[in-house]
C-alpha cells in the first residue's frame, strides 16, 4: 500500500480567480497559488474576494510552502492576506515572484516568507514533494505547469496555459516533457485550466496580436497614440514598444504597476526597450503627438486607473483630444464590460479616436481554447482528470473533452470549491469538505461578512426608514416623536402623508404594547420595527431596511 495523497481546493473551482489548492503527503501540506478574485457587480463597496483560509488556519503548523504558478493576480494575490497569519517560503519563475513580491512588501510581510525562484524545467523536494516545474506559455511571462511525483503516481497541474508555437519570447508550452513524463511513468491524475474549455477552436499567438498593432501604428501615422494593457501581460507591451520604435516614436508608460512592472521586466532581461526609446509621462509634450506612444493601464476599465481618468479628463499628465488613438488591446473580464464601455464612451466624446477587440484583433487569449485542450490531453493521456480554473459551465465542458479524449467518464471528477480528493491505491474520490466561502476585504477592514453585503443590497435597493421616538418607561407615554426619516424609500417632499400615517401607525402600536405589560427596551425596538415594516410594506410593496431609535426616559 502506497501512501495516499489528498488534494483540498479552496477556490478557482467554480469562479474565474482566487485559485487555490493544497497538496497533503506525509501530514505535509503545500499550496499550489493562493490568488484573488475581483468582486462581482451585486458584491457592494467590495475591493476583493480572496479564500477561505479557515482550514489552513487550523492546520497552520503543517503548511511547508506555497507554489506560485505565475505572476497574475488571481493567484499570487491572496497571499500578502494569508502571510499576515501564516509564515512560509514561496516557490516560482523570478519573475513571478517578483510580481508577487510587490503586494506583500506594501503589506510589510516580507519577513514572513522566503522567495525562492526555480528554474523551467528544475526538479526539486519541498519538503516530502517531488516536483518538477514545466514551462507554459500564457499572458504573462514564465508560468509553470507543476508535475507532483508522488507515492500515489504522477499528478500533473497545467497551471494557465496555452498552445502558443511562435510565443514572442520563445519560450514554448514543454509538450515534449509532458509526454516524456507520460510515457516514462504514466499521468495518474491531470488538473487543468478550464477557463476556454467552451471556446471552440484554437487561441491566437500572440505574435499575431504584434502585426494587427503594426498596421494600426501605421493607419494612424501622424497621431499620438495611447494603448491600454494589463500592466503584467510583457510580451504585449514588448509588441507595442516594437512597433512604436519601429514608426520612429518614443515610448512613455502611465500608471504605477505598468512603470513597475515594465522596470522590473527590463532589469530580468524580459523586456527589451532601449534607454533612448523611453522617455518620461511628464516629457511627451516635448516630442510632436505623432512621435509619441504611451503605453497604460486601465485596459478593464478599473475606476482609478490611469485610463479611466484620461477618459473622465482628470488625468494629470494626458489630455485626450481630437489628435488621439486610444487603443484597448484587451478583452473585458466578465463583469467589466460596463466600466469599459463607458471609458470607451468617454474617450469618444473627447474626440479620441478608438480602437478595441470588438474593432480589430488587437488581443489574443492566454488561455487554451479546445483545440489546444485536445492536444495536451492527447498527449498526456491521463488516467484520471478533474478540471480547475472555471466557473461551473467551464469545468463541466473540460470534463467532457477529457471524456472525448478518452478518459473514463467515471474518472473525470468535476469538483468544487472545498472538496477534498484522495488518492490512494484503490483510486480517486471525493473524500470530504472544508469551508471555503467567499473572505470579502473592504478598504483595509478584514472579513465583512455575508450580513454586511445583505444589508448594503437592501440599502441599494430599497431604501432605508429610520424611525426615532422617546418613551417614558413609567407609563409608556411618548415624548417625543415617533419621527420617521427616510433615504431612498421614497421622495421626501412628496410623501409627507404617508410619514405622518407611518408615525400613527407606530404611535398606535407603543400604546397597545403598554396596554398589558412593561416591554423591555428590545421588545420596544421589536415593536417599532414591525409596526413599520408592516406598514411600509403594506403601503408601498417594499422592503426598505427599517431602524427603530427608540430612547427611554
Ligand atoms: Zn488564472
Ligand atoms: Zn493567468
Amino acid at each position: 500500500m502506497a501512501a495516499p495523497v489528498t488534494i483540498t481546493f479552496l477556490g478557482g473551482l467554480g469562479e474565474i480567480g482566487r485559485n487555490c489548492m493544497v497538496l497533503e503527503q506525509d501530514e505535509k501540506l503545500l499550496l499550489l497559488d493562493c490568488g484573488l478574485m475581483f468582486p462581482e457587480l451585486e458584491m457592494l463597496g467590495i475591493d476583493l474576494v480572496l479564500p477561505d483560509f479557515t482550514w489552513l488556519r487550523e492546520n497552520a503548523d503543517r503548511v511547508i510552502g506555497c507554489i506560485a504558478t505565475h505572476g497574475h493576480e488571481d493567484h499570487v494575490g491572496a497571499l500578502s492576506y494569508l502571510l499576515r497569519e501564516l509564515s512560509f517560503p514561496i516557490y516560482g519563475s523570478a519573475f513571478t515572484l517578483g510580481l508577487a513580491r510587490n503586494r506583500i512588501e506594501e503589506a510589510g510581510l516580507l519577513g514572513k516568507t522566503d522567495l525562492i525562484p526555480v528554474a523551467d524545467g528544475e526538479r526539486r523536494m519541498i519538503g516530502p514533494f517531488d516536483v518538477e516545474f514545466i514551462p507554459v506559455t500564457h499572458s504573462v511571462p514564465h508560468g509553470f505547469a507543476t508535475a507532483f511525483h508522488t507515492p500515489q503516481g504522477v499528478i500533473m497541474h497545467t497551471g494557465d496555459w496555452k498552445l502558443d508555437l511562435t510565443p514572442v519570447d520563445g519560450r514554448l508550452t514543454d509538450l515534449a516533457r509532458m509526454g516524456a513524463i507520460a510515457y516514462e511513468s504514466g499521468v495518474r491524475l491531470l488538473m487543468g485550466d478550464s477557463t476556454n474549455a467552451d471556446s471552440h477552436g484554437h487561441s491566437r499567438s500572440e505574435k499575431s496580436v504584434g502585426a494587427v498593432l503594426y498596421d494600426l501604428f501605421h493607419e494612424h501615422e501622424g497621431r499620438r497614440i495611447v494603448i491600454a494593457c494589463f500592466a503584467s501581460h510583457i510580451h504585449r507591451v514588448q509588441q507595442i514598444a516594437d512597433a512604436a520604435i519601429g514608426f520612429g516614436r518614443k515610448v512613455a508608460t502611465i500608471g504605477m504597476s505598468m512603470k513597475k512592472n515594465v522596470r522590473l521586466a527590463r532589469e530580468m532581461g524580459l523586456l527589451n526597450i532601449p534607454d533612448s526609446a523611453l522617455i518620461d509621462i511628464e516629457d511627451i509634450g516635448d516630442h510632436p503627438d505623432g512621435n509619441v506612444c504611451v503605453i497604460s493601464t486601465g485596459s478593464q476599465g478599473e475606476p482609478m486607473s490611469a485610463l479611466t481618468r484620461m477618459a473622465n479628463r482628470e488625468n494629470r499628465w494626458l489630455e485626450i483630444g481630437e489628435g488621439d488613438t486610444v487603443i484597448l488591446s484587451s478583452h473585458p473580464i466578465p463583469g467589466n464590460e460596463m466600466s469599459v464601455t463607458k471609458v470607451i464612451d468617454g474617450l469618444v466624446r473627447l474626440g479620441a479616436k478608438v480602437v478595441h477587440s470588438g474593432l480589430e484583433d488587437v488581443h489574443a487569449t492566454g488561455h487554451a481554447k479546445q483545440e489546444e485542450i485536445k492536444t495536451l490531453l492527447s498527449v498526456v493521456e491521463p488516467q484520471w482528470f478533474v478540471p480547475v480554473h472555471g466557473e461551473y459551465r467551464h469545468l463541466v465542458h473540460h470534463a467532457e473533452l477529457a471524456q472525448i479524449m478518452g478518459v473514463a467518464p467515471e474518472r473525470t471528477l468535476v469538483c468544487e470549491d472545498g472538496d477534498q480528493i484522495t488518492i490512494d491505491d484503490d483510486g480517486i474520490r471525493i473524500s470530504g469538505q472544508v469551508p471555503a466561502g467567499y473572505l470579502f476585504v473592504d478598504g483595509i477592514v478584514g472579513d465583512v461578512g455575508q450580513g454586511v453585503l445583505r444589508d448594503r443590497r437592501v440599502l441599494a435597493e430599497e431604501g432605508v426608514v429610520v424611525v426615532v421616538v422617546t418613551v417614558s418607561t413609567a407609563d409608556g407615554a411618548i415624548l417625543t416623536g415617533p419621527e420617521v426619516i427616510t433615504r431612498g424609500w421614497v421622495y421626501a417632499p412628496e410623501a409627507e402623508e404617508l410619514l405622518d400615517e407611518c408615525a400613527a401607525v407606530v404611535t398606535q402600536a407603543l400604546k397597545e404594547a403598554f396596554a398589558d405589560t412593561t416591554p423591555d427596551h428590545e421588545a420596544l425596538q421589536r415593536v417599532v420595527r414591525r409596526a413599520a415594516g408592516r406598514f411600509v410594506s403594506d403601503r408601498t410593496r417594499r422592503k426598505p431596511m427599517i431602524v427603530p431609535v427608540v430612547m427611554e426616559a
